[in-house]
């Protein structure tokens, strides 16, 4: 088993490790949540202040233009574009995922007509699946919700699917699904392909274009590092963005929003998937997260990401702890986190971050860790298991404090 000294060794010539620099983490902490909420780069406070005083506070209602705020959420939207292998003009910067998930699963619904089944995976993130039932029932019934084992997707599909609604790596168990693949088979029955990339953009290779997919959605808090509540993004591939009506028609999305016409006309690119007034310092956050990104090889980051998820395999299974792997134990066939199952999961979790190792829990019994190659290191993986082997020799989960739920787990 590797030796506290050795990983040491791991990170003196890990190419990535100058990038923790770029991130204000709290000493003594060893966070594995990113995959919740990414850290905060130290670019973020000092570009926002900047944003607030100078901009807010010198240019006022001027800076839309002077400081070009209203293209922001096409210019982000480009930027995370590199991160996911889309050309430009179709990423656009806007609202939450749920919200994203509703506008481009409309469209793709009444394009479909009439085919009418959404096909989802059982377990998907329950947003995605809540969201779909909301538009069954906001059609008329009109289209319906079905959902099937992750290995069964391809079967599933036929002639009444209208779109497939895939999350590519599973939020409860880290496990990736074949986005080439499933795709061609989607296209090959006649059905559309929406991937929620929530757990994928920013923790690995991501290729849209080359895989022809049509529409995805994802989070900027997670391995974006945008911050708490930072707005998502949505990707319509260029040749589907005339056929796709939007569903929210608010003036954003407008062909020409200061035309103030009395009826709405969309936009003719990925604008039209605008609705309202875009938040300009989350946006400016999210840039900053992203920005971070870009400059790292994403080949770097996966490479780093897996070998990240296999040391904590490897250590979690030599020290012999009562624990289930939930995730894939080859990391070709995971994104980037390990799950592990154990009945107190929740109070071992939070034992754990008394120790000052964050992870996160899932119901029914998930302990997740998230790893972020940008800022986690070898030692943190180390660190982090050698916390959890205390916790588990000595029951330290076991106490009342630890078994009260709180309303964020
Ligand atoms: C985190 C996550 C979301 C979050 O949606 P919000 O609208 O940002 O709250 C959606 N889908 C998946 C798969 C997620 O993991």
């Amino acid at each position: 088993m590797l030796s506290r000294a050795e990983a040491l060794a791991l990170d003196a010539s890990d190419p990535l490790a100058p990038f923790s620099k770029h991130f204000l983490l709290p000493q003594g902490i060893v966070y594995l949540d990113g995959n919740s909420l990414g850290a905060l780069p130290l670019a973020t406070s000092d570009r926002l202040v900047q944003l607030v005083r100078k901009q807010w506070g010198g240019a006022l209602i001027g800076g839309w233009t002077t400081h070009d705020w209203l293209t922001l959420p096409r210019r982000v939207g480009d930027k995370i574009g590199r991160l996911i292998g889309a050309d430009t003009g179709q990423v656009l910067v806007a609202d939450s995922t749920s919200i994203n998930l509703l506008k481009l699963l409309a469209g793709a619904v009444e394009l479909q007509a009439p085919r009418s089944v959404i096909l989802s995976q059982d377990g998907n993130f329950p947003t995605d699946l809540y969201i779909a039932q909301g538009l069954a029932a906001l059609s008329g019934h009109r289209c319906r919700l079905r959902t099937v084992n992750p290995s069964e997707i391809c079967a599933a599909i036929d002639a009444e699917t209208a779109v497939v609604l895939l999350t590519e790596v599973d939020y409860r168990n880290g496990a990736r699904l074949d986005m080439a693949a499933i795709t061609a088979c989607a296209h090959e029955r006649g059905a559309l392909i929406l991937w929620d990339l929530a757990h994928s953009a920013g923790a690995l290779p991501v290729a849209l274009d080359a895989c022809a997919v049509d529409l995805a959605v994802g989070c900027g808090y997670k391995y974006l590092n945008g911050g708490p509540g930072a707005p998502a993004f949505l990707y319509v591939a260029h040749a589907l963005q005339p056929r796709l009506r939007p569903f929210l028609t608010g003036w954003l999305g407008h062909a020409e929003p200061f035309a103030f016409e009395a009826d709405y006309r969309p936009a003719a690119g990925i604008e039209r998937f605008l609705c309202g007034t875009p938040s300009i310092l989350s946006l400016v956050a999210l840039e900053c997260g992203v920005d971070l990104l870009l400059e790292a090889p994403m080949d770097a980051i996966r490479h780093k990401s897996l070998a990240l998820g296999d040391l904590f395999i490897d250590l979690v299974e030599g020290a012999r702890l009562d624990f289930a792997l939930a995730s894939p134990r080859e990391g070709e066939g995971r994104g980037s986190q390990v799950c592990l199952r154990h009945p107190q999961g929740y109070a071992i979790i939070q034992a754990l971050t008394r120790r000052g190792v964050i992870g996160d829990f899932r119901s029914p019994d998930v302990l997740r860790f998230g790893f972020a190659p940008l800022y986690n290191r070898y030692t943190d993986i180390w660190d982090a298991v050698a916390a959890l082997t205390a916790v588990m020799d000595a029951a330290e989960w076991d106490r009342p404090e630890f078994m009260r739920r709180q309303s964020v787990t």
